[in-house]
């Protein structure tokens, strides 16, 4: 089943609500061509309001980079789906490891905040990944199969384009340390494997699994021609528009000329 890539820029904390404005007026024009291709942006909440604005009616996503499972209340310095939606996001990272690490996100508050995002209709990223201390005492697998298998417990028959995983080696974040592409395909495909045993066929056919570590413009072509890898989330090389489009250009390649 041919899934539609994604290229998704994850600025973590960094950029004004200026330098976002310039970012995406750069970006817009070039990845109007990314025919095939879903490009989002994950920007810090200051600016999303703005990018999503500037986006509107462009094949640009903007997202967020973390929301909170409720709607409203008493949850100080929280921000929850709702209020993602009327701010323009169509999209939201969920338990990237900078979250799960410094803030002490627990697999029961990714997989809750999961289950409310597919519910209103928010794209969830959920990011999953071991420790380089995991992956040399052979725990890998258990932590990233646990990872999932807890989101996928708080999800009723979800379909497959409802929410996108992202494999993300922590040992490989940000450390120019990326995977090999094929200890990349190999997570993934173990990943897929496994989303249907949990969700069928159709469900892992369909849903789709990005990698992210240190990926760039040197190394973005052998990691999208793995077979599934439907894609990358960036952090270091999609702060300038130049390198993110040369990655967004990779996985147009990958696109079939009738796709
Ligand atoms: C990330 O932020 O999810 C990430 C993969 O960062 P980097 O590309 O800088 O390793």
């Amino acid at each position: 089943m041919a899934r539609r890539p994604m290229m998704a820029a994850n600025w973590k904390m960094n950029k004004t609500i200026r330098e976002a404005q310039q970012y995406t007026a750069a970006l817009l024009p070039r990845a109007a061509d990314a025919e095939g291709v879903d490009v989002a942006v994950f920007v810090p909440f200051t600016c999303l309001h703005e990018v999503a604005r500037m986006a509107e009616d462009t094949p640009v996503i903007a997202g967020a980079q973390n929301f909170y499972y409720e709607d409203s209340g008493a949850f100080t310095g929280e921000v929850s789906v709702p209020m993602l939606q009327d701010a323009g996001a169509g999209a939201g990272i969920v338990g990237h490891s900078e979250r799960r690490e410094i803030f002490a996100e627990s697999d029961e508050m990714v997989a809750r905040k999961t289950a409310r995002a597919v519910e209103a209709g928010l794209l969830p990223i959920v990011c999953v990944g071991e420790t380089k201390e995991e992956r040399d005492a052979g725990d890998m697998w258990e932590k990233v199969s646990g990872q999932i298998r807890r989101v996928m417990e708080k999800l009723d028959d979800p379909d497959g384009d409802a929410l996108v995983f992202a494999y993300e080696p922590i040992w490989a974040i940000g450390t120019g340390d990326t995977a090999t592409p094929e200890d990349a395909q190999d997570a993934i495909g173990q990943i897929r494997d496994l989303l249907r045993e949990l969700g069928g066929d159709d469900f892992a056919g369909a849903v789709r699994i990005l990698y992210g570590g240190s990926v760039k413009p040197d190394n973005v072509a052998e990691i999208m021609a793995q077979e599934d890898v439907d894609g990358a989330l960036v952090g270091g090389a999609s702060l300038e528009v130049e390198s993110f489009m040369q990655l967004v250009e990779a996985a147009r390649e990958t696109v079939p000329s009738d796709g």
